[in-house]
Order: C-alpha cells, then structure tokens, then sequence
C-alpha cells in the first residue's frame, strides 16, 4: 500500500470509492491489495466498487443475448475456445446462417427484452464482402426491433469499420483476453496487437468499442491487472469479463483459480479501474460465481442471458428473477415491460427442489 493510503481498513474502501467516482484509477499495490490481499474483506470491497457503479448506471442491469451466427470452422488457435481449429471439442459446425435465421433469433432476443443482440462469428475476420451482408443484417435489425446490435467477427480494419458505421452498428467487440505478455501462451495464429489494433480501427470510425477477458487461464495478478488498465487507456466503453468455462477438448483448462470470491475481487478491480464503463459479468458466471451471482451486480451492471457461444448459461426467467430478487432492475427493451406486468400477480413463492409439489412425498397424501 503507498504511504497516503488510510490505515483504518473501511477508509481504504471508501477511498478507493471516493477516487473512482472522481475517475482516479487505484494505484497498482492498491489493484494487487484488490486481487490478492489476505486482509480483503469482501463487502465493503463490494459496496465501494458499487458506488461507481451505482453514479454510472443506478441500479439498472442490461441484458445481452449472443447469436452465435457462424460455429466452428476456425483456422486459429484460441486455446480457450471450443471452435478453434485444434480443439478436439464436440461441437456443431456450420457456415454463416440464412439471413432469416438472424433475423428470427433477433426478434427472438427482442422479445425477451434484452437490450443488445450480439452477432458472432467465429474465424480469423470477415472478408469485405462478408461485412457488406452483416451490415445489412445490421440496418435490418435495427429497422425492425428495440435493439441494440453488437458484432463479433474478428479482426477488422477500417475498410470493414465504416462499412458497419454506415449501417448503423452499436458496438465492435474484440476482447483481449489476457496480458500482451501472456498472449501467445493461449493463441499462436494472432497477436495481442492485432487485436488492440481491431479495437481501435473500431473507434477511429466511430464504433463503440467493446473488448475483455477470460480469467482462469494461469494467469497471475500482474495480468488482469495490466488488462484492466489496457482497457482504461483504450477508453473501453463496454467490458466483458468472462471466467473461463472448462470445455473438455480445448487446450486451455481450468487453472483452479477461479472461486466465487476470486470472481467477485476481479470485477471490483475492472470497475475500480474502469468506473464509468459498461461492466459485463459474461461467460462463466453460473459455474463459477454459483451462488454468489447476485453479488456480482455490484460491481457489473450487464451480463448475458440464454448461454453463450458454445455453452448453456441459465434460462432468461431464472436471471431475471435473480436480478429483480437482489434489488436491481432490468434495463430491458419495450417488450421487457409486458414481461413484468405478466410476471407480476405470480406467487413468488419457489418450490424448493422444483417441480409442483410443496409437501415431502412421505408427508402428502397418496
Ligand atoms: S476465439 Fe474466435 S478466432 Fe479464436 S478460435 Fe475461437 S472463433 Fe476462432
């Protein structure tokens, strides 16, 4: 800890709130106190990585649904992904999807109120013609439902970039995933600075940038540390953090890292050093964060619902209910509206065990 930092342990938390909400990152012995100190205590971390949060987006929590419009058929080598080209995961293959098919699932994602459709599409990065047709699926999309649209894709440059801006696209996701120093222990086929690169061909003409990371992968503190500030200096407007989910046959396995208390320290340093973005607790939250999901609302304010690109995520209905049972709101769509007035004369009472039958079965009646 540096020396002008308070000795009374709640005035550390509330002085890491206190910088974040006048923008001030932590220093980087605060950002390692954040992931590793034995002396943590974690909610007042919580509550301080909250009060950004809280000034940036009030209690409101956006929805993202991804549509994994092309599956597998990858040439490189993300060693945490079940599509790459090594992988010995089971997975389906298949091309781009009709344009209908998008279209569908778009007005599928709509009509459970999410506020962003997320395309993505595996390989290395589209081909010029291949975004001339994404972009129409672009305009399309946004003609036709509430909602915001993301793209996933590759790695792109400026020829692809305004092509999107021209129709209209919201965001570019691109995420980092690890540290430049850890980067080519996960992928061979690419660099970190082909990736920075994408983001920021994205910004130059005008996209919205969205970019993040897997924790879990080995890494040590030192490297969600320099991703995070990566980011800040990136000025990322929407950050995924993702842990990673361990798919029998990918290169990259579970490191054993990854408790829910570990989960929740790295949000709170993502938030901490990137107080005014979009934070997403995204792939992984379920497995990993377990019971402790709705704490992650503190210092996140987005996540996914329905899965994710080649894995389940739990069902629409039980997020919700877990966003609204922890306080918070859903920031949905005009159709999110009449899913709450359907919901809201249903008993809120959860049969334990589920099913319909309250009473033990050696208690009921035959
Ligand atoms: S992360 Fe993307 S580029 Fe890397 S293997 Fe998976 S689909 Fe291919």
């Amino acid at each position: 800890m540096s020396e002008s930092t308070p000795s009374n342990s709640l005035d550390r938390y509330r002085n890491l709130a206190e910088r974040a909400l006048a923008g001030e990152a932590p220093s980087e012995a605060e950002a390692i106190w954040i992931l590793e100190g034995d002396d943590v205590e974690l909610l007042p971390l919580l509550q301080a990585a909250y009060e950004p949060r809280r000034a940036a987006f009030g209690r409101k929590v956006m929805v993202h649904v991804l549509n994994n419009v092309q599956n597998g058929l990858c040439p490189e080598d993300c060693g945490y992904c079940s599509q790459n080209k090594d992988s010995a995961a089971a997975i389906r293959k298949y091309a781009m999807k009709s344009d209908e098919a998008i279209m569908a699932e778009a007005e599928a994602a709509a009509k459970a109120g999410a506020t962003r459709y997320c395309m993505v599409l595996s390989g290395r990065g589209p081909t010029v013609e291949r975004t001339k047709r994404i972009g129409k699926l672009v305009r399309e999309i946004k003609e036709n439902f509430p909602i915001e649209v993301c793209l996933s894709a590759g790695l792109m440059g400026d020829e692809h970039a305004q092509i999107l801006k021209e129709a209209g696209l919201d965001r570019m996701n691109h995420n980092l995933n690890t540290s430049e120093r850890r980067y080519d222990d996960i992928t061979s086929t690419h660099t970190y600075a082909d990736r920075v690169a994408t983001l920021e061909a994205a910004k130059r003409n005008g996209i919205e940038s969205c970019s993040g990371m897997i924790v879990g992968m080995g890494e040590a503190s030192a490297d969600i540390i320099e991703v995070a500030f990566k980011l800040r200096e990136l000025e990322v407007p929407s950050i995924p953090v993702n842990f990673l989910i361990p798919i029998t046959g990918n290169q990259v396995q579970n490191d054993g890292s990854l408790t829910p208390e570990h989960c929740l320290r790295a949000l709170s340093l993502m938030r901490f050093v990137n107080p005014t973005a979009e934070i997403r607790v995204a792939g992984g939250r379920e497995g990993h964060l377990r019971t402790m999901q709705p704490f992650a609302l503190y210092p996140a304010n987005s996540l996914f619902v329905e899965g994710y690109l080649t894995t389940k995520g739990d069902p629409v209905e039980e997020t919700y209910a877990m966003i609204r049972d922890a306080g918070f709101e859903i920031d949905g769509n005009e159709f999110y509206d009449e899913i709450e007035t359907a919901k809201s004369g249903d008993s809120q009472f959860r049969i334990p065990g589920g099913g319909d039958q309250l009473l033990k079965p050696e208690i009921a009646e035959a």
